[in-house]
């Protein structure tokens, strides 16, 4: 284990969404996903105790993100980082990203995705496909899983249609599979969707699970274990191992801290 380690010149470790982006960009409240393990809810919820549980749930748009005009920022910048692209907030999630192209900006798009959404997005941004990568956060292709984790998400065959979609349309294509939700299949899911990959798949741990994870009934309890479980070092380890030698795969620094890589040198390199 190599937790905490510093990287070759020293610096911080970058980890999160700074390993793929210098800046994180969003434009509205709240997601109606439901994904029980969510950062952002645990931040406005929880934490910060901006938003109601209920609230939460709802996506709202803040105008001011919307009409902001950015600037160039010095590397790849993500959108969203703390909501989702839905069909109810579609609009203004298209004028953000337009704000962004406007200004110059490699914009890396990450969603747990709606097909309705990723056509609208291909038709909309084809002449700044260039800088523009779809990055779809997939976990697992058992519906039974993504059923307790991510309950109002669009599931596997919808947002493999996606990929697949925004392949076919020429846009250059990524994944997430952050957090594995299922260990044991987690390397055959990344052969079936390797095909519709032209940029990269990246594989990462659940984090902070008892922080961030409300426990609130048995059926979770169990999930939590499971899921723990399924992320101990010798699955870990044996899906390094097979899935190493493959030319896309990239880890997240919960895996690299696990077989002993380094942790990215700076933000934002996406690599
Ligand atoms: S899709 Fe993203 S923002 Fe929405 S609940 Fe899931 S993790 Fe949170």
């Amino acid at each position: 284990m190599t937790a905490g380690k510093k990287t070759a010149c020293g610096a911080k470790p970058v980890h999160g969404s700074r390993e793929w982006a210098v800046a994180e960009i969003n434009c509205c409240h709240g997601c109606p996903h439901g994904c029980r393990y969510c950062y952002a809810r645990y931040d406005m919820v929880e934490r910060r105790r901006i938003l109601s549980p209920e609230e939460w749930q709802q996506c709202r748009t803040v105008e001011e993100d919307v009409a902001r005009l950015h600037p160039l920022y010095p590397g790849q910048v993500m959108f969203p980082t703390a909501h989702d692209i839905i069909p109810d907030n579609l609009d203004v999630c298209m004028a953000t990203i337009d704000n962004l192209l406007a200004a110059g900006n490699k914009v890396l798009v990450v969603s747990k995705p709606h097909l309705e959404c990723i056509r609208a997005l291909c038709a909309r941004f084809g002449v700044a496909r260039d800088r523009l990568l779809f990055r779809f956060t997939i976990t697992a292709r058992d519906q039974g899983l993504l059923g307790i984790w991510e309950p109002r998400a669009p599931g596997y065959e919808e947002r493999k249609s996606c990929l697949r979609y925004a392949f076919r349309q020429s846009f250059a294509t990524s994944v997430s599979v952050e957090p594995m939700l299922d260990t044991q299949d987690v390397v055959a899911m990344v052969h079936e969707l390797l095909p519709f990959i032209s940029h990269s798949i990246w594989l990462g741990k659940m984090n902070k699970i008892d922080q961030r994870v409300v426990v609130d009934s048995a059926a979770m309890r169990v999930a939590v274990e499971m899921l723990k479980k399924g992320q101990e070092d010798t699955h870990i380890l044996r899906i390094y191992k097979e899935l190493a030698s493959v030319p896309l795969v990239r880890w997240k620094d919960s895996v690299k801290q696990v077989v002993g890589l380094m942790p990215a040198e700076q933000p934002g390199l996406d690599i």
